[in-house]
C-alpha cells in the first residue's frame, strides 16, 4: 500500500484526521491483491463495472480471481451509444441501478472516468461502498467526490463519495490507449492555470485558498512535467508518476472538498466546449485531451492579453481596490507560466494534442467559449477578469 505523507499532513491540518481516505495501491501487478483486500474486509458479494473494453482490460481477470476464493460476482457490462461511448447520463445510471445484484456489498469500477462517475453514482445513492479500478492514467477524478453527471442533456457535479480503495496496476495502466495516457498528462498540465486562477480568486474575490493544497497540486505537476519524457513512453516508472500525481490532485480535492485547485478557466472552456458537443449529439472528447488544449489558449490569455493591460484598465470595475493591490502579484505570477510553445511540446511529446484543430474543434466554438465560459461557474479565474472589460476587444493572438 502506498503511503501518502503529504495528504496525510493535509487531512491533519485541515482536522480531518477522522476522514477515512482511500487505500493506495499502486505498481505492477497489484490487481492481484485485490481478492486478498476483498477477503479482509469480508466482502461476499461484488459487482464489477466495466465497459466492452475494460473487461478485456482487467475486468474478467479480476472477475476469475474472486470467483476461485469463493466470493459472488455481478458483472455489468455498461451499453455504449452509437458513438461507442458509455455517457454517464439517465439511462446508464439507471442501466447500472436495475443490473446491480441486490445482495451486493461493494461495487468494483473498473475503467476510465465515466465509469467510475456512473460507479460513484450508484454506489453513493445505494449506500454502498465501491473499489476504483483505474485501466487508464487518464484523469484526477479517481479518488474525489465529485461526479460529472448529464442530467437532461445538462452536465452536472454532484458530491458523491470516493472509493474505498484504488489498485492502479501499472501494467494494465501500460496497456491502455496512449491517448488516454497523454489525457491524464493533459489534467495535470492544467493545473499550471487552475492554480493562478485560485490564487487570484483568492485575492481578488476572498475565495477560501489552502497554500498547503496547492503546494501539494503544484509539486504533482512538476513532478510529470519533470519525467514527461518517462511519462511519453509509457515506462512502468512514467506511469506510477502520473497515476500518483492524479491521485493525489484528487485527494486534495476530496480533503477540501471542492475543486477549486484542479479546476479554473481552463475547466471552464473544456466544459462549455463539452455542452455544445452534447447539443449538437456529437462524440465526446478526452476530458484531459480539452484541458490540456485549453491551458495553452489561457496561457495565451493571461501572457498576451492579460498581462499587456495595465493596472488602469480596471479603474471603476468591481474589483478596482482589490486589483489595485494584487495587479504587481498577478503579473508575476503570469511571468512565470511557461509559455504556449512549451506547453504545447510537452503535451505533443507524450502523444496527445496540443491545438484546436488537433482536437478537432471548430474556431468559432473556441472564440465563443472565450467570450462565455466564464459565466459557467461563479468562479473568479484571470478570463473573467479579461471579459469584465467592456472596452476589451478579443484579439486572439494564439493561432487557434
Ligand atoms: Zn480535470
Amino acid at each position: 500500500m502506498v503511503s501518502l505523507e503529504k495528504i496525510n499532513i493535509l487531512a491533519q491540518n485541515l482536522n480531518l484526521e477522522h476522514v477515512e481516505l482511500p487505500s493506495i495501491f499502486l505498481g505492477q501487478g497489484v490487481i492481484k491483491e485485490i481478492t486478498e483486500y476483498l477477503k479482509q474486509k469480508e466482502f461476499q458479494h461484488i459487482t464489477i463495472v466495466v465497459d466492452n473494453n475494460t473487461y478485456e482490460a482487467a475486468g474478467n481477470r479480476i472477475k476469475s480471481n474472486v470467483i476461485n476464493e469463493g466470493i459472488e460476482v455481478n458483472v455489468v457490462v455498461l451499453t455504449d451509444n452509437e458513438h461507442q461511448q458509455v455517457i454517464a447520463d439517465e439511462q446508464t445510471l439507471v442501466e447500472l441501478f436495475t443490473k446491480t445484484s441486490v445482495y451486493t456489498d461493494v461495487y468494483i469500477a473498473v475503467g476510465s472516468g465515466t465509469i467510475h462517475d456512473i460507479t460513484r453514482f450508484c454506489a453513493y445513492y445505494m449506500k454502498l461502498p465501491f473499489i476504483s479500478v483505474p485501466t487508464a492514467a487518464s484523469v484526477d477524478g479517481f479518488t474525489s467526490k465529485g461526479a460529472p453527471v448529464i442530467l437532461k442533456g445538462v452536465k452536472k457535479t454532484l458530491q458523491t463519495s470516493s472509493p474505498i480503495a484504488v489498485f492502479a496496476d501499472t501494467n494494465i495502466l501500460a496497456n491502455s490507449p496512449k491517448e488516454l495516457t497523454a489525457a491524464g498528462f493533459g489534467d495535470m498540465i492544467a493545473k499550471y492555470t487552475s492554480l493562478i486562477d485560485w490564487k487570484i480568486s483568492a485575492w481578488i474575490a476572498n475565495e477560501p485558498y489552502n497554500q498547503q493544497a496547492a503546494d501539494i497540486t503544484k509539486a504533482s505537476l512538476q513532478l510529470c512535467v519533470d519525467h514527461r519524457e518517462e511519462i511519453a513512453d509509457r515506462s512502468s516508472y512514467g506511469l506510477e508518476i502520473l497515476m500518483k500525481a492524479l491521485i493525489e490532485s484528487g485527494l486534495v480535492m476530496l480533503l477540501l472538498n471542492y475543486s477549486r485547485p484542479a479546476s479554473g478557466a481552463e475547466h471552464h472552456l473544456s466544459h462549455y466546449w463539452e455542452m455544445s458537443l452534447l447539443e449538437k449529439d456529437k462524440k465526446q472528447l478526452l476530458h484531459g485531451a480539452k484541458v490540456g488544449v485549453a491551458s495553452t489558449i489561457i496561457i495565451n490569455e493571461y501572457k498576451n492579453e492579460l498581462a499587456t493591460k495595465s493596472f488602469d484598465s480596471f479603474i471603476g470595475t468591481t474589483f478596482e481596490q482589490q486589483l489595485k493591490q494584487h495587479w504587481p502579484e498577478i503579473m508575476t505570477l503570469i511571468d512565470k507560466l511557461p509559455s504556449v510553445k512549451e506547453v504545447a511540446e510537452m503535451l505533443s511529446l507524450v502523444h496527445g494534442p496540443s491545438t484546436v484543430e488537433e482536437l478537432g474543434l471548430e474556431k468559432e466554438l473556441v472564440l465563443e467559449s472565450l467570450q462565455n465560459a466564464h459565466t459557467l461557474r461563479e468562479r473568479c479565474t484571470g478570463l473573467f477578469l479579461l471579459n469584465t472589460l467592456s472596452t476589451h476587444n478579443r484579439i486572439i493572438g494564439y493561432e487557434l
